[in-house]
């Protein structure tokens, strides 16, 4: 799985201070430390609407189907996602789940080899492609951006990090962090994904 940050609020953290200082006047206290402390505090009240005014867009790619469901559950995030009604995804791979053994990856393939194989035959046929998809198994591959602002980042990532979340998503969980904690420290910085 490839993830790759696209776009995100400049100068995020300042942005949000900025905004939540209006409530109080506070804007002559403002400086990257009370920012920083601010925010941490906004958060451990559960005032968490301000982290609305920053938002961050990612490119994800090789993430199997199954996982993509899962992510698209989330309401307040924005998706494009590759048509397979559109788009001829003979080239899609398929995502190894770890469980598999190199004997049952290599039947997978085999299986998934044999649905490409039909999947063409079928669009060679004049099937189009949105039915000949129907053969493909939910492991395969897909891509997508998906943008939301920082508040429903940090709901995403505490239910998909979570260790009773999918490996897969987990995985996705993890690397968005990863990518967000480099961006805002203070916004992610007490959220973890563990392995
Ligand atoms: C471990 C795990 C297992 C799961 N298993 C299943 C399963 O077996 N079957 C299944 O169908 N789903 C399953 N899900 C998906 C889950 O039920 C949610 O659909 C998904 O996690 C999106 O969560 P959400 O609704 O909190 O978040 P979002 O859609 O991201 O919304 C964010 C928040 O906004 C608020 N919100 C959004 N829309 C509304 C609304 N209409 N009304 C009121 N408040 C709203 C809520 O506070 C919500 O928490 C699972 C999720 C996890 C993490």
């Amino acid at each position: 799985m490839k993830v790759e940050l696209v776009a995100i609020t400049p100068d995020a953290e300042g942005v949000i201070a900025r905004c939540a200082r209006v409530s109080h006047r506070s804007e002559a206290k403002a400086s990257p430390e009370a920012d920083a402390k601010l925010i941490r505090r906004l958060i451990e009240l559960g005032h968490e609407s301000v982290l609305e005014f920053a938002s961050a867009t990612f490119l994800i790619e090789g993430i199997s189907r199954a996982a993509a469901n899962q992510l698209t559950r989330h309401r307040l995030a924005s998706f494009v996602q590759e048509s397979q009604r559109y788009v001829d995804v003979r080239d899609r791979g398929m995502v190894r789940p770890p469980t598999f053994s190199e004997d049952q990856w290599e039947k997978a393939r085999s299986l998934h080899r044999e649905a490409v194989d039909l999947y063409l035959e079928l669009l060679s046929e004049g099937v189009p492609k949105e039915d000949a998809r129907y053969l493909l198994p939910i492991g395969t591959e897909t891509r997508l951006t998906v943008s939301a602002n920082f508040r429903e980042w940090r709901h995403i990532i505490r239910l998909r990090g979570n260790r009773a979340a999918q490996w897969e998503i987990r995985l996705l969980a993890r690397e968005v962090l990863r990518i967000l904690k480099q961006h805002a420290p203070t916004v992610f910085g007490d959220l973890e994904v563990r392995e």
